[in-house]
């Protein structure tokens, strides 16, 4: 049996506080990592925007060069065969050179009803790689600023980590040898906290009744007691 005064179980109630306080500074400091990442995971899919919008800009301006080359390309053999017009002999050679100008002027029509509509869609496109050039900035500047919170927030919780830790060996150093070993012991074996108060004969660590008899000598703080069903350390709270 270990003997313990009511100073001792509040300086094991303030050890578990902190170290509730430390575990809970861990948890959040292990969410950065994760947090950082999707910051970075959101401000690439602005990014990809931009560059898709750019392809599709690109493959516009691609076509319209392409159709801008047929159309050149077309225009000697208009020049070509207006001459050829000139130097006909037959009424028949001369309706087939008028036929073959005709459709190559038909082609050159329907070429630049192509240019011009592709002309529409390049402006369209050109003002869609704008409107996502702009999102992506925005989107970055207030993905920096939230990255900046982030990272100001881990050197925070960095800070209190240490605070707390220097705060739990300080409180440590005043606390009893062999109480303080029993208690890292439960702290190894249980989940949650190492030391639980009982109101009503309740541990608050299990939610079960401790017997009767213990309840009463809880109440006595004389010797170091354990909750029977959850072999935390457990002490008297008078109830409310
Ligand atoms: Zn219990």
């Amino acid at each position: 049996m270990i003997s313990i005064t009511k100073a001792q179980l509040d300086n094991l109630v303030q050890l578990q506080k902190i170290g509730d306080k430390i575990n809970t500074t861990i948890g959040m400091l292990d969410t950065i990592g994760t947090r950082l990442e999707s910051l970075e995971v959101e401000l690439a899919l602005y990014e990809k925007k931009v560059e898709d919008e750019k392809k599709i800009l690109q493959e516009f301006k691609r076509q319209y060069r392409s159709f801008e080359s047929d159309l050149q390309a077309k225009q000697p053999q208009i020049i070509k065969s207006k001459e050829k017009l000139r130097s006909v002999k037959t009424n028949k050679e001369y309706n087939s050179t008028l036929k073959e100008i005709d459709k190559l002027k038909e082609q050159n029509s329907l070429l630049e009803d192509e240019m011009l509509n592709l002309l529409d869609r390049i402006d369209e496109a050109d003002k869609a790689v704008l409107k996502s050039q702009e999102e992506y900035s925005q989107t970055k500047s207030d993905i920096t600023t939230r990255m900046n919170a982030v990272s100001l927030e881990e050197q925070d919780g960095k800070n209190e980590l240490t605070r707390l830790n220097k705060n739990c060996s300080a409180l440590e150093t005043k606390i009893n040898k062999d109480l303080l070993i029993k208690f890292k012991l439960v702290k190894e074996k249980i989940t949650g906290p190492s030391i639980s108060p009982v109101i009503n004969a309740v541990c608050q660590g299990c939610h079960l009744n401790i017997p009767p008899q213990m309840y009463i000598e809880l109440q006595r703080i004389e010797n170091l007691k354990f909750c029977p069903n959850c072999q935390r350390m457990i002490y008297w709270v008078e109830p409310q």
